[in-house]
């Protein structure tokens, strides 16, 4: 098995170097891709499984590393936070043998698996919705039904302790001469601090649009978090929205009535910031009275009746399209400010402001789908053959060209 291997990885490796990349075409460069993905998987997957079993049988000890982790980083060449979650993946997945089983066919990526590896170790009941999820969701949606597969599986209030006891922030520079801030707390927290710079965020987005620049979403909120610390902004507008206080803030909590009532969260309830991960109920309580929050009661007003035949989008569904679409619904697309609200059946056609008709759409998709004739489409996803688990989705949405253009 071992020679077969060696030989088949060396064919390879020949194959690969011997390759002239610059030579293929558009389509032959998106296959070349498609087919490097593949590869990596193939070798990420191995290794992972492989590292699971070098800690079994110890084989990393006797070399002068202190841990497997330093260990795999020394022998891989690889930056320590990457050898670390390597290990801790190979661990869950000794006891989770069918993400093993789909990470080890290529049909997950190393991602991916860490994701389903993260919630299916603390729920397993979750494993298969987690695996059927992965195979239609964005990453940012994956992780976001682990948080809250997580959420609902711990006790809430004895983890949020632990992480605050944990909170950190650190800064230094970095061999470039950088200045970097890492920072660690918890998630009702961190949702202050990302709802103070978020406004300040979009502003300078479009401030920067305007003139035609383009830079990254982080970029801007590393220019927001400046801008609050330095009490200015880029125009007299933002200047409104630019003040370091929770009255300019807006959070949108998102919590099930019976949750709401009982004091905490029971099997695949949600209690929620949205866009940012769950919290304990005793937290969401302790800021109801707060003039920042919008508290979003799932299956009390029913948000869905609140349909209006116009062009106007009134406030509540407004909201409540926002916190439920935080990214650019077009499958992959990530993009997070600068969103607009798109009519999916025009306005013109009669398509009504319902939370059914509206979707968030970053300016792009938004453009191609108004002039280009794209089309975002619902599609139905297998459902898994368990109780579906906290918010996993069984609907998903597929971006589609243009008529006769494939
Ligand atoms: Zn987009």
């Amino acid at each position: 098995m071992f020679d077969r291997l060696n030989q088949l990885t060396s064919e390879l490796q020949t194959c690969i170097s011997s390759f002239e990349v610059d030579c293929v075409d558009a389509a032959g460069a998106r296959e070349l891709v498609e087919i490097a993905e593949r590869v990596r998987r193939a070798g990420d997957s191995l290794r992972t499984v492989a590292v699971g079993q070098v800690e079994r049988t110890n084989a990393w000890k006797g070399e002068g590393a202190r841990s497997i982790s330093e260990w795999l980083a020394s022998e891989t060449d690889c930056a320590q936070y990457e050898a670390t979650s390597v290990v801790i993946l190979a661990n869950q997945l000794q006891h989770l043998p069918t993400t093993q089983a789909a990470l080890l066919s290529g049909a997950l990526s190393g991602t991916q698996a860490v994701e389903v590896a993260r919630g299916a170790i603390v729920a397993p009941n979750t494993e298969s919705q987690l695996l059927n999820l992965a195979k239609h969701v964005t990453v940012r949606d994956l992780r976001d039904a682990t948080a809250r597969v997580i959420a609902g599986a711990t006790d809430e209030a004895a983890r949020h302790k632990r992480i605050h006891n944990s909170r950190f922030l650190k800064s230094w520079r970095d061999p470039d001469g950088a200045f970097i801030i890492k920072g660690r707390m918890t998630v009702a927290n961190g949702a202050i601090v990302m709802a103070a710079l978020k406004p300040i965020q979009d502003e300078i987005f479009k401030a920067a649009r305007k003139s035609g620049e383009y830079a990254k979403p982080e970029a801007y909120a590393a220019d927001a978090l400046l801008a609050l610390c330095a009490g200015k902004t880029v125009s007299a507008q933002a200047l409104s929205s630019a003040k370091p206080t929770c009255a300019n803030t807006v959070m949108n909590i998102r919590i099930d009535i019976d949750a709401l009532k009982r004091g905490h969260t029971e099997h695949g309830e949600i209690c929620e910031i949205a866009g940012v991960g769950p919290i304990p109920v005793a937290t969401a309580k302790e800021y109801l009275g707060e003039a920042f929050l919008k508290l979003l009661i799932l299956d009390g007003v029913d948000i869905k009746t609140v349909a209006h035949m116009g062009r106007h989008i009134p406030a509540p569904l407004r909201t409540a399209v926002e916190e439920r679409d935080r990214v650019c619904q077009v499958p992959t697309c990530d993009m997070s400010v600068g969103l607009e609200i798109d009519h999916i059946k025009p306005f013109s056609e009669g398509g009504p402001a319902s939370l059914e008709n509206l979707v968030r759409l970053c300016k792009r998709h938004h453009l191609q789908k108004t002039h280009d004739g794209y089309r975002l489409i619902k599609i139905k996803v297998e459902a898994g053959s368990e109780p579906a688990a906290g918010g996993l989705s069984e609907m998903a949405w597929a971006w589609r060209g243009p008529p006769g253009n494939g």
